[in-house]
């Protein structure tokens, strides 16, 4: 049993078993940690010291050594002997603070803790003095094209900067503020080399990137005024009384009008039109979200511009009240929306990485500090050598 340890540097003297447990007693011979020279370091007997390791066989392991102690007359310190193959800081084996520094970054605190015998504020500060390495020494690369998103964890709102080209989080931030933003890009190395930044419908960010990145191209995420568009008709629907089918007819066709005409099949299709026949109002949103979502569809920005106000102007008064919400957000993100139709860009790419980040940070669980979420996400992308993609 003595060879389970397999610490070359230490020799077993005895190892008991305790149900679920080892306890390996070692010795290890070494010299004291440097201090003064020899004539003034005296022996002062042992002091036993435990430190935990990686489990053996399923089973839990504690070391226990005994320390030489030296006492220093000129320093009039105590000072211990190194016990080789142990982590300094944090009482137990270096290969288990390895170790832990390794699943911390994916896996949640309090399984570590579990798995292995130590207790959740252990793997906390393992983690912690972790971070703080290797986050200092992190190389960052500043693409040319960023995405400027809001995520969120429990009832905290955080902003997400991603990269866009490589799919991967450049940061994370504690809030959803002009200041935090602008700070960021401020003290963002190799920000020149920014030309694109898509942002969601959210002003202190485009404020931030007007001020700060005023040259790069700015673009707004429009899946977000379609899904404003789809609200708008989702609430008059379910304003509306409807009669119980009896003949299998779709009762109240929220998914018929949400989904988008080429995602129906023929006899979908067919129903949809015999529904909406009956209800003249609801139809007459209908049709005008499917023509406001065809604009940006558009080859050009002249033609997607032209489209818009045509919209506008073929909008009856009565459909102009529905969708005011809607107008209103469009003529105040026009410019931004109209560019994203000029670059064509594939702005799924950033809605993607930013509901991706969401599913992530939906699945973490609770109880994280924004401090320790960033650093597991920003680790995360470098444990694996390449960034990990968020979507
Ligand atoms: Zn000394």
């Amino acid at each position: 049993m003595k060879g389970l340890l397999n610490l070359p540097q230490l020799t077993v003297e005895k190892v008991t078993e305790d149900g679920g447990h080892f306890i390996f007693i070692v010795s290890g011979d070494t010299p004291p940690a440097a201090c003064c020279e020899a004539p003034c370091l005296v022996k002062n007997g042992t002091k036993r010291a435990l430190y935990l390791d990686l489990p053996v066989q399923g089973k839990r392991v504690s070391i226990w050594v005994n320390r030489r102690r030296w006492f220093c007359k000129r320093c009039q310190k105590t000072i211990y002997q190194d016990v080789p193959h142990m982590d300094k800081h944090h009482g137990m084996t270096e290969r288990l603070v390895r170790h832990i520094e390794a699943v911390s970054v994916k896996e949640p605190f309090t399984f570590i803790a579990r798995e292995l015998g130590v207790s959740e504020g252990t793997v906390r500060l393992v983690f912690r003095t972790y971070a703080a390495r290797a986050l200092a020494n992190r190389n960052m690369t500043t693409p040319q094209w960023i995405g400027i998103g809001l995520v969120h964890y429990g009832h905290q709102l955080w902003t997400a900067v991603i990269d866009v080209e490589s799919k991967t989080l450049l940061d994370l931030l504690p809030s959803r503020s002009e200041e935090a933003v602008t700070d960021f890009l401020r003290g963002l190395p190799g920000k020149e080399a920014i030309e694109r930044v898509t942002i969601g419908m959210w002003e202190p960010y485009r404020k931030a990137v007007k001020s700060v990145l005023p040259w790069a191209s700015l673009v707004v995420d429009r899946f977000h005024i379609a899904k404003q568009a789809n609200e708008t008709l989702e609430c008059l629907r379910s304003a509306m009384a409807f009669p119980v089918s009896k003949h299998g007819l779709i009762r109240n066709g929220r998914r018929m009008v949400l989904r988008t005409p080429e995602r129906l099949n023929p006899a979908q299709r067919v129903k949809l039109d015999t529904w909406l026949g009956s209800y003249p109002q609801l139809k007459a949103a209908y049709e005008a979200k499917e023509r406001y979502r065809a604009i940006w569809e558009s080859e050009t920005r002249a033609e997607a511009e032209a489209r818009y106000a045509e919209w506008e102007r073929l909008l009856p008064p009565e459909m102009a009240l529905i969708f005011r919400d809607l107008i209103h957000a469009t003529d105040a993100w026009l410019e931004e929306i109209l560019a994203s139709v000029e670059c064509g860009y594939p702005a799924q790419i950033y809605v993607n990485c930013v509901n991706g980040l969401q599913r992530l940070l939906n699945r973490l669980g609770h109880g994280y500090s924004f401090e320790v979420v960033r650093a597991k996400w920003l680790l995360k992308c470098r444990a694996s050598g390449v960034p990990s993609a968020v979507c």
